[in-house]
């Protein structure tokens, strides 16, 4: 089983190989043909399965193939089309930095917003243009309030490590999130553990999701 027969192209393929990937991960071969397809996910999976790839693959693969004719000038213009929710501000930036890597042949843009760091150059940043944002939920909330980042284009959401998020009393900064994102998007959920806390959040968040376990 090889990348491209999962239904990725040159550009992002060439990324991965380059980066020593031979073949996928058993989550990658269900997640990418599954997230490829538009519709939402529930994944349970634990660090380590290569989880980071299974969903950010095949969502620069998506974003690729439907650009937004932003790529150019009119910057101020360029939508926040995806957007990836961490618990902590390290995750946030080894999520960021995977998406730099398997985009590095794309022509897409994306940033990391954390708190504890000045907000300034994360606006600056936003600014700039962005296609895909990784952020953890405290500092996102901020920049909505702050109309920094304008997220009425939203076409992807991903909840990572989602029961860590709740552990850290993160659910009123989720669901606060949530409230202002287009009702129409596809949606992600990724979680090591499946407590009825996260299901009723799966429930309320996802539709019909394909369902993964590994
Ligand atoms: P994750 O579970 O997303 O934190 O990924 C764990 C580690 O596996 C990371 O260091 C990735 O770079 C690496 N990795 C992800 N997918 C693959 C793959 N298909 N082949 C080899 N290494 C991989």
């Amino acid at each position: 089983m090889s990348f491209d027969s999962l239904g990725l192209s040159e550009p992002v393929v060439r990324a991965v190989q380059e980066l020593g990937y031979t073949s996928p991960t058993p989550i990658q071969k269900q997640a990418i043909p599954a997230v490829l397809e538009g519709g939402d996910l529930l994944a349970g999976a634990q660090t380590g399965t290569g989880k980071t790839a299974g969903f950010t693959l095949p969502i620069l693969e998506r974003l690729s193939r439907s650009s937004t004719g932003h790529e150019s000038g009119a910057r101020a213009a360029r939508p926040v089309r995806a957007l990836i929710l961490t618990p902590t501000r390290e995750l946030a930036a080894q999520v960021e930095a995977s998406v730099r890597a398997y985009g590095k042949y794309l022509k897409l843009k994306s940033t990391v917003l954390f708190g504890g760091v000045g907000i300034n150059p994360q606006i600056e940043a936003l600014k700039r243009g962005v296609d895909l944002v990784v952020a953890t939920p405290g500092r996102l909330l901020d920049h909505m309030q702050q109309k920094t980042i304008d997220v009425s284009r939203l076409e992807i959401l991903v909840l990572d490590e989602a029961d860590r998020m709740l552990d850290m009393g993160f659910i009123h900064d989720i669901k606060r999130v949530l409230a202002q994102l287009p009702k129409k998007r596809q949606n992600l959920l990724f979680s090591a553990t499946f407590s009825d806390e996260i299901k009723a959040l799966a429930d309320s968040l996802l539709q019909a999701p394909a369902l993964i376990e590994v």
